[in-house]
């Protein structure tokens, strides 16, 4: 079984490295993914038995569902994020972005072709399995907007109910031809705010006359980096980085008002909303400090993205019957990236995995959303056989 699986992602994988071709030629940004889904929605109609669904998630989302031979059973979700982004790419190979500005930084032109990948190994391996396996190919993930809309307006965890969700980035800290799993925390909980100084603006000589917005930004600022490093329990991960500061327009006039905004990050609801607390009240006391005002908002945003603990068993095992013993490990550090998958794995249980691009030419030269990001196109085949090993593992009822 786990030869044949192996061989029909060998045998697509010609098909997968020009899928992902195409994929990457024609970059569309967040919810906007129109060419996209008709890549998408076309393949998928090619492989026999998919039922095929278009227009989800108010427009680009891409359906796919596959019943299993040996009667019903449980429902896997496998699930690949499709847009690009606002990136002009900076990579001189024969399939660069025709789109300018856009580009394909973050893989997800390669998530899309390995769930194809997938839905063509397990579209001919219906006979072995019962259940249902839906193949969701989902927009807007850069803008964290995606998820929520495939769950409440297309209800994608129901009919028929999803009782696992597994979903992979293409990673470029772990090498081609091995898989990472996070132990715990795939990625932290994403939040930000912004903020508004509202000072009194009037003649630079006379600044003892105004209340310099400027003043009040540079003492938050400088206040929230110690607040965040003394006042939250010293082994949480967090962060919180100041993105931007607006205000003024010439070297001899206090303009009115300055704005301000922020990025914060932990693994731990908890923390993000005592950052959130934190932020309040520095900003508070400053203004009342300075006798100015202000407006805020923060935003504790979503979930993280946390690996159910029987899943990470069956991811490794699925993994490693694939790629080899030892090709896939467990990741104790944690990183603060976001992820809205968190919608689904917060949902039902879940594993998010990490694919190896790296390799000895591409290793520590870019990072995600680099205009030289690059996939190694030869993990798209091993990573399709390694879903629909894991699909079939699920449904089968092997545990590890
Ligand atoms: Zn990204
Ligand atoms: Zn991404």
């Amino acid at each position: 079984m786990k030869k044949d699986v192996r061989n029909i992602a060998k045998e697509v994988e010609e098909e997968l490295i020009q899928i992902r071709r195409r994929l990457h030629q024609h970059p569309e940004l967040a919810l906007r993914e129109v060419e996209t889904a008709e890549i998408i929605a076309e393949t998928l109609k090619k492989i026999p038995a998919m039922t095929v669904y278009e227009n989800m998630a108010e427009g680009s989302g891409v359906v796919g569902i596959l019943e299993g031979k040996k009667g019903p059973g449980k429902c896997v979700m496998v699930r690949a994020d499709i847009d690009a982004l606002p990136i002009e790419e900076q990579l001189d190979v024969e399939f660069r972005s025709q789109n300018p500005g856009r580009m394909h930084a973050c893989g997800h032109d390669a998530h899309a072709a390995w769930i194809l990948g997938t839905a063509m190994v397990l579209s001919g391996l219906r006979e072995e399995f019962c259940g249902t396996v839906k193949f969701v190919f989902q927009p807007g993930e850069e803008c964290g907007k995606g998820a929520t809309a495939l769950i409440e307006k297309d209800h994608i965890l129901e009919n028929p109910h999803v009782d696992a969700v597994f979903a992979a980035h293409a990673w470029p800290t772990v090498r081609a031809g091995q898989i990472g799993i996070a132990a715990k925390y795939a990625f932290g909980c994403p939040g930000g705010f912004s903020l508004k100084i509202i000072g009194k603006g009037g003649h630079g000589s006379w600044p003892y006359q105004c209340i310099n917005p400027i003043t009040v930004a540079m003492q938050i600022y400088s206040a929230l980096q110690g607040v965040v490093a003394e006042n939250i329990d010293s082994v949480e991960p967090r962060v919180i980085s100041i993105g931007a500061i607006h205000a003024g327009d010439a070297g001899n006039i206090i303009p009115d008002t300055c704005t301000m905004n922020g990025t914060i990050r932990a693994t731990e609801m908890s923390v993000m909303k005592q950052i959130a607390e934190e932020i309040e009240n520095v900003t508070a006391n400053i203004t009342a400090m300075h006798k100015a005002n202000y407006e805020l908002h923060v935003n504790i945003g979503g979930a993280a993205v946390e690996n159910d603990p029987e899943m990470i068993a069956l991811c490794k095992a699925s993994a490693e019957e694939i790629l080899g013993e030892g090709n896939c490990y467990i990741i104790d550090k944690k990183h603060l990236g976001g992820e809205n998958f968190s919608e689904y794995s917060s949902r039902v249980p879940g594993c998010y995995m990490f694919v190896g691009i790296g390799t000895d030419r591409t290793e520590g030269k870019f990072g995600l959303h680099s205009p030289i990001f690059e996939i190694a196109e030869e993990v798209l085949a091993p990573t399709a056989a390694v879903f629909a090993n894991l699909v079939l593992n699920y449904l089968s009822g092997n545990r590890y």
